[in-house]
C-alpha cells in the first residue's frame, strides 16, 4: 500500500478513478508527527497537476528537522520518494493500456499548440474510434475487449516518433495522436501508416479483423481561438468517417467551424 510502509499511523489515500485514468489529489493537509516518533500523514491525496515535488520537498524537510532518529528519517524519505515517484507515473497514464490519459493529452495538446503559435508553425492531431466495438464486448465479453483495447495501444504506440508526439486513450475505445510540427498531408499519411498498421496487425472482431475510422486535422495556429479549434475539426474528421462507412481517414477542416467567418 503507498505510503504504507514509511508510516506509524494510520494513512488515508484518495484516488479518484477516471476513466482514462487514475486522477490522484496531494492536498495541503498538514503532516502530523505523533508520540511514538513515527510519521503519519493524514489524508493524502495527489492531484496530476499538482506541484508532488514541492509537497514531497515539504514534507521530507519536516521530516529531518523532526529530530527523529536520522536512520528512520532517512528510510522514511526514501520510501516516500518511491511512492511518489510511483504516484507521478500513474497520474497521468491509462491503467488499461499504458499509454497516456486524457489529462495528460489535453496538457500536451495545449503546450504543443501554444508552441505552434508562438513559432508560426503548424501542429496535427489524430483522432481514431475503433469500429463496432461494442458488438466485439457483447460477443465475446468485456475481457477480451479490454484485452482488444491494449492490443491495439501496442500497434498504436510507435506512432509517436518525435519526442514532442503523443499517443493518448482519450476515451472508452478512443484514441489520439498528438503530431508536434506536422502538416496535414503528413498527418494524413501518418493516419493511414497508422490504419495499415491496425491492417497487419489483425486483432480478431467478430465481423472479421478490428478496423478504425480516422480523423485528422492540422492547423498554423494564429491566434488562441485556432488552438480551441484543432480538436473539434479532427472529431468533425472522425464523424465523417464513421459516417461514409468506417475503416478510413477523413480530414476535418477548421473553417468549417460555425460562427468564424472569413478575413478579408
Ligand atoms: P462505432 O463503429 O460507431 O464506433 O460503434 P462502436 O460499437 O464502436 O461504438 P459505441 O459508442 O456504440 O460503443 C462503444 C463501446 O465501447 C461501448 C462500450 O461498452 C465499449 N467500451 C468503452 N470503454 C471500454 C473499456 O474500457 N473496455 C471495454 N471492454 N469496452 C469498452
Ligand atoms: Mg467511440
Ligand atoms: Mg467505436
Amino acid at each position: 500500500s503507498l505510503f504504507g510502509k514509511s508510516a506509524g499511523g494510520p494513512v488515508h489515500l484518495t484516488a479518484e478513478e477516471s476513466p482514462t485514468g487514475t486522477a490522484i489529489e496531494l492536498d495541503a493537509s498538514p503532516m502530523t508527527l505523533r508520540k511514538d516518533d513515527r510519521a503519519q500523514f493524514a489524508f493524502v491525496r495527489v492531484r496530476p497537476d499538482g506541484n508532488l515535488a514541492e509537497r514531497f520537498r515539504e514534507m521530507t524537510t519536516r521530516l529531518s528537522s523532526s529530530g527523529l532518529p536520522s536512520q528512520a528519517t532517512r528510510e522514511d524519505s526514501h520510501a516516500l520518494e518511491r511512492d511518489i515517484a510511483a504516484l507521478e507515473r500513474m497520474a497521468h497514464k491509462d491503467p488499461l493500456t499504458g499509454l497516456e490519459n486524457r489529462g495528460a493529452f489535453d496538457k500536451h495538446l495545449a503546450r504543443v499548440l501554444g508552441q505552434a503559435l508562438r513559432d508560426g508553425g503548424s501542429a496535427a492531431l489524430v483522432l481514431l474510434d475503433i469500429d463496432s466495438f461494442k458488438v466485439l464486448n457483447d460477443t465475446w465479453g468485456h475481457d477480451r475487449g479490454d484485452e482488444c483495447l491494449r492490443q491495439l495501444a501496442r500497434v498504436l504506440a510507435p506512432a509517436a516518433r518525435r519526442p514532442l508526439d503523443l499517443v493518448a486513450r482519450v476515451g472508452g475505445e478512443e484514441f489520439a495522436v498528438i503530431l508536434a510540427d506536422c502538416s496535414l498531408h503528413n498527418a494524413l499519411a501518418a493516419a493511414s501508416r497508422l490504419r495499415r498498421s491496425l491492417q497487419a496487425a489483425a486483432l480478431e472482431h467478430p465481423y472479421g479483423h478490428v478496423t478504425a475510422s480516422i480523423g485528422v486535422a492540422a492547423t498554423t495556429p494564429a491566434d488562441r481561438k485556432d488552438t480551441s479549434m484543432l480538436f473539434r475539426a479532427a472529431d468533425r474528421g472522425l464523424y465523417e468517417a464513421k459516417r461514409s462507412g468506417k475503416d478510413r481517414v477523413c480530414a476535418g477542416f477548421l473553417d468549417q467551424e460555425p460562427g468564424r467567418t472569413a478575413t478579408t
